[in-house]
């Protein structure tokens, strides 16, 4: 076989298509197909979705397309992988003998200690025997007469649930790379999305990275200790900051632990649920000139991603903006000592934190190094690869190993890849063109009882996604609850208040920079440019005093519809 078929094959045996379903998992579910409720992805959304709904008493089924539980900590196993929001406050705080038992080794874990900590969650709260592992979900068809989902996995299985609840997560569908010639390439190639859960050969390789937002950021600095010689391919630069990383000061996590639940009650009175930063900033002009100066260089030797809260003004006027901008461009071109290349890292296509935020160790100090090359494709395109490397249009880069680093369908691919259908044959994006329509980003309108975790509409990857995640389990577990007690079968949102929720969302983002800029997070209207900012930005403070007074008016903005009684006059 040739190397280049290996490297395809190896990328595709981690997208588990169909695979035998086992005895043991056949005895998982019991023999019972139906289920009060059905949890696709068992990330940290997922995990927790399970152990709350089947805590009220619901009948629950995991689906889950990996071979083990930890999502996005599952997936991507790239060198460098950590958490960029501080362990102390990534991490559950549904069980406060969980969060006191559990010692994080470092300030930002790596990805091998975030899924050793998902596989002891799982085991903990003995949720393993309810996920059925390797099992896509592949379809599902809603049937009004029975108000239950009939649901079909890729390994041929059939379920059916009341509840149907999406925990796949918003960065879980990979961009695959299609550069023409990839099927050439004698080497080998993987993605940091989906990296291979094996030793793969770097020493002494000859390695391209393509791609430099987050992932590529923290994978850089460890590939070039490894590499003969290494080649970073640069599109558009982004505004990374230091870690700061070190370990887990043992006194402080104890401190923490012995402040719950005050402690958690404090981060959701909090923007994002992230507490590495200064505190609550003032606008730029409240602060005199050494006062600012002062903020921005403690928040540099703090680390992390505080950067975007120097001052309270930075994400909407693009003059303070560029101040914090040019802060961080001066320490780039300070660390990095071949001023051209320094320029070539330093951006100016974006004001700072108008993307995320990348939160590095050593990765500007790594262009110091003889054996890294940054390649700009910006003025130098990628025109193919090569049996031997890359082909840019000036130049040709032999290589031994490529790592893609290119990112994600972000916030609908995951619900895109699968065939969910309401009773009209629709399914759920398609009136998602002009940008996402859901309401609070938990459901969207013809949809009834169907859920998805974290999705546009919510604060969702603007904030602590743990945290994010807790939170809207619990929002949906108290919904069906209140179903329950008051014989209510199905739940959606009046496509009014959908309508309104999506004003509220782009209220909130008007004012903002981000919004201008090429992102992940912001949708592009085809036909006239106009741009949707696809995440709730109003904070998570805000949009969960929103979602209290949601509950509180009995659930306004959700339309229910009555159990219908059986024949014998029960609740069906
Ligand atoms: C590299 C990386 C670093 C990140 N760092 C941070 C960070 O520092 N701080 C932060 O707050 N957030 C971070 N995030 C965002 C991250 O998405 C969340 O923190 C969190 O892991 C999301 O958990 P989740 O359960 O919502 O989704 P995921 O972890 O993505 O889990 C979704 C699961 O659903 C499964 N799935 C998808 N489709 C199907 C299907 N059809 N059938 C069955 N299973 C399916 C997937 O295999 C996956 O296991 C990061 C994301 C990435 C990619």
């Amino acid at each position: 076989m040739e190397a280049g078929q290996r490297g395809r094959l190896r990328a595709r045996e981690l997208r588990v298509d169909v695979i035998p379903v086992t005895e043991r998992q056949q005895t998982i579910s019991d023999g019972s197909a139906d289920f009060d409720a059905i949890v696709v992805g068992a990330g940290i959304g997922g995990i927790y979705a399970l152990y709350r709904l089947r805590g009220q008493g619901l009948s629950v089924l995991g689906l889950e397309q990996a071979s083990g539980p930890g999502g996005v900590w599952f997936h991507n196993r790239y060198p460098g992988a950590r958490v960029d929001v501080e362990s102390i406050d990534y991490c559950y705080y549904f069980s406060e003998d969980l969060y006191r038992d559990w010692q994080w080794s470092e300030r930002y874990a790596a990805q091998p200690e975030l899924l050793r900590y998902l596989n002891h969650v799982t085991d903990r709260f003995d949720l393993r025997r309810h996920i059925l592992f390797e099992t896509p979900l592949a379809a599902a068809r809603w049937h009004p007469e029975e108000s239950r989902y009939h649901v079909e996995t890729a390994t041929g299985q059939t379920f059916t649930c009341r509840f149907l609840v999406m925990a796949t997560g918003n960065l879980s569908a990979a961009r695959d790379p299609d550069f023409p010639g990839l099927a050439d390439f004698a080497g080998e190639w993987v993605q940091t999305s989906h990296w291979p859960d094996r030793q793969v050969e770097l020493a002494g390789r000859r390695i391209a990275v393509i791609g430099t937002g987050s992932s590529g950021v923290q994978a850089v600095p460890i590939l070039a200790q490894q590499a003969s010689q290494l080649y970073v391919f640069q599109r558009s630069p982004n505004f990374s900051v230091p870690a700061r990383n070190r370990p887990q000061d043992a006194a402080q996590y104890a401190e923490a632990a012995a402040a719950l639940p005050a402690r958690r009650e404090h981060l959701l009175t909090t923007r994002a649920a992230i507490t590495s930063n200064l505190g609550v900033p003032r606008r730029y002009a409240a602060y005199t000139a050494a006062e600012r100066t002062d903020r921005l260089e403690r928040q540099w030797a703090l680390g992390g991603q505080g950067m975007n809260r120097i001052f309270a003004d930075q994400g909407s006027d693009k003059t303070v903006n560029d101040v914090v901008a040019e802060f961080v461009r001066a320490k780039i071109r300070e660390t990095v000592k071949d001023q051209a290349v320094a320029e070539r890292l330093c951006p100016y296509d974006h004001p700072i934190g108008t993307r995320r935020l990348c939160v590095d160790t050593d990765y500007y100090a790594t262009y110091n190094r003889d054996n890294v090359t940054l390649v700009d494709i910006s003025a130098d395109p990628i025109e193919r690869i090569t049996r031997t490397g890359i082909k840019t249009r000036d130049g040709h880069f032999e290589v031994d190993l490529i790592v893609f680093a290119i990112g994600f369908h972000a916030f609908r691919g995951a619900l895109d890849h699968v065939d969910i259908r309401n009773e009209r044959g629709e399914t759920p994006t398609r009136t998602w063109h002009r940008g996402p329509q859901t309401l609070l980003g938990l459901m969207t309108a013809g949809f009834p009882n169907f859920f998805f975790l974290t999705g546009p509409g919510s604060p969702s990857v603007l904030a602590n996604m743990v945290i994010m995640n807790e939170e809207h389990v619990n929002f949906v577990a108290d919904l069906i609850a209140h179903m329950d007690a008051n014989s209510l079968a199905t739940v959606e949102p009046d496509p009014a208040a959908q309508d309104n929720w999506a004003g509220v969302v782009a209220e909130a983002a008007s004012k903002l920079l981000r919004v201008g800029v090429k992102n992940y997070m912001v949708h592009v209207n085809q036909d006239d440019g106009s741009r949707v900012f696809m995440p709730y930005v109003g904070g998570l403070d805000r949009y969960l005093e929103i979602c209290r007074d949601v509950v509180a008016s009995n659930y306004a903005g959700f339309v229910f519809s009555p159990a219908v009684a059986d024949a014998d006059g029960s609740d069906g």
